[in-house]
């Protein structure tokens, strides 16, 4: 590959890198897709095994192509990599796997870019890093590793039986915590559960998924998220034949709820005040879901059921009432620490001017700071839907539409005007 020349690199071959090669594709762009493991490899390798999508096949997929399953049903994070693929073939995306992409930088005094390889070099006009929204697990640095706990990140969890014997303490309730919380209660553990911020939307209401909801509603397509809830995560899941995140159901399971967890002191967990305010802060946004569905069947005539039971909750659960602040995890026989703490941008292989002092992409919908470069599949790159699969394939649409421009000023007949 060495010396190779291309118009467009595209850096991951994950849902974005994919959406971004149709996009070209149709366009009639040239362009390559360097993949370091195999295609869609992290909804593979870095989700827990029984994981299914938090959308129904209907919903979470690109605009064409369906599922081959039930259309109200969550594919298998197995399905969802198969679907990519086919999708790959079907589009018939030139993309190579097992290339690691090692650099990008800017080559001086020419367009376009030097782009190293782990099998050699390549010269872009423009690239796009597709590299995802979730590239780098954070744990924060809060129980040494010397203090004898097996910790490990949510990407890094499998299933119950890879876990030493005991008691198991999962940090961050967004989906994937609650999820794995539940899954490691249902297999006899003792399981606690630091609870931070988030929103938990009803599975379905009125006999609608949360995820139409969010569409007919317009908040897929909120450009950022609402003032103040920044770090808010989403806690929803399609386990089970999907259902709502209902704390005070997951605690009548055994599953102890807590505050956010640190600090850790001599073997001493200690959690925030803040489990009742992050457990309001969740209903209400759940109701104010409902109010919101409620209002916008009456404006639009529909005839959807009603549903006043959604409205009523379980009765508060003791962890609830009477929060848990510390905890000697050696004495509650925890051994685990699964942290559900989300991820950090890598992007230390882009050596390009496209990054704010904290490494963050400088971007508008996408396209950076550094002409011709851009990025792809970022949280709210666009609105909330962008890194998700059915967001994703729209702003790959706008970032093709993006270098189709540049492409067209660097064809521009100069010549043509000086003649006029
Ligand atoms: C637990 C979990 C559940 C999720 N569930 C859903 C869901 O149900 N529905 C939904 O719509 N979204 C879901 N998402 C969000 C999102 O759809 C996925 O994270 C998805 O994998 C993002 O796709 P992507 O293409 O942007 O990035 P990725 O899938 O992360 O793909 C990026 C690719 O880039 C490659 N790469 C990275 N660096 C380099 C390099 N230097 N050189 C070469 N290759 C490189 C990686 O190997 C990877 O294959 C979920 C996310 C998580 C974490």
């Amino acid at each position: 590959m060495s010396n190779q020349e291309v118009e467009v690199l595209i850096v991951g071959a994950g849902q974005a890198g994919i959406a971004m090669s149709e996009h070209l594709g149709a366009k009639d762009i040239p362009h390559l897709v360097l993949e370091r493991d195999r295609v869609a490899e992290r909804w593979r390798s870095w989700r827990w095994d029984s994981l299914v999508a938090n959308g129904p096949a209907w919903h979470d997929r690109f605009p064409g192509q369906e599922f081959d399953t039930d259309p109200d049903g969550f594919p298998t994070k197995e399905e969802v990599a198969d679907y990519l693929v086919s999708y790959a073939d079907r589009i018939d995306a030139p993309i190579r796997t097992g290339v690691d992409v090692t650099s990008v930088r800017k080559i001086n005094g020419k367009p376009g870019f030097r782009v190293d390889t782990s099998e050699g070099t390549i010269d872009a006009r423009y690239v796009v890093a597709a590299t995802g929204a979730f590239q780098k697990p954070i744990i924060p640095p809060v129980v040494p590793e010397t203090a004898g706990l097996h910790q490990i990140h949510s990407s890094g969890y499998h299933n119950p039986q890879q876990l030493p014997d005991g008691a198991v303490l999962v940090v961050g309730a967004g989906s994937s915590g609650v999820q794995i919380a539940d899954e490691l209660r249902q297999a006899g553990r003792r399981v606690y559960l630091a609870v931070g911020p988030h929103d938990r939307p009803p599975r379905s209401y009125r006999g609608r998924d949360f995820c139409w909801w969010l569409g007919v509603l317009g908040k897929w397509d909120l450009a950022a998220p609402p003032l103040g809830a920044e770090h808010v995560t989403i806690a929803v899941s399609g386990a089970h034949g999907g259902h709502t995140v209902d704390f005070r159901e997951l605690a009548g399971t055994g599953v102890t709820l807590t505050g956010l967890a640190g600090p850790f002191v001599d073997g001493v967990m200690h959690f925030a005040d803040d489990l009742r305010t992050n457990i309001d802060n969740g209903d209400a946004n759940y109701l104010s879901m409902l109010d919101e569905a409620d209002a916008y069947v009456i404006r639009n005539g529909l005839d959807l059921p009603e549903e006043p039971q959604a409205r009523e909750f379980l009765p508060d659960p003791d962890c609830l009432s009477n929060p848990l602040r510390e905890l000697d995890l050696d004495a509650a026989g925890v051994t685990s620490i699964i942290w559900a703490t989300g991820f950090a941008f890598d992007y230390g292989w882009l050596q390009v001017d496209a990054f704010d002092e904290r490494g963050k992409p400088v971007h508008q919908r996408g396209v950076s700071t550094e002409p011709g470069i851009y990025f792809l599949g970022l949280p709210w790159q666009s609105r909330r839907g962008s890194s998700f699969i059915w967001g994703v394939w729209h702003d790959a649409k706008y970032l093709a539409d993006q270098i189709a421009i540049q492409r067209g000023y660097l064809t521009y007949d100069a010549p043509a005007l000086a003649e006029r």
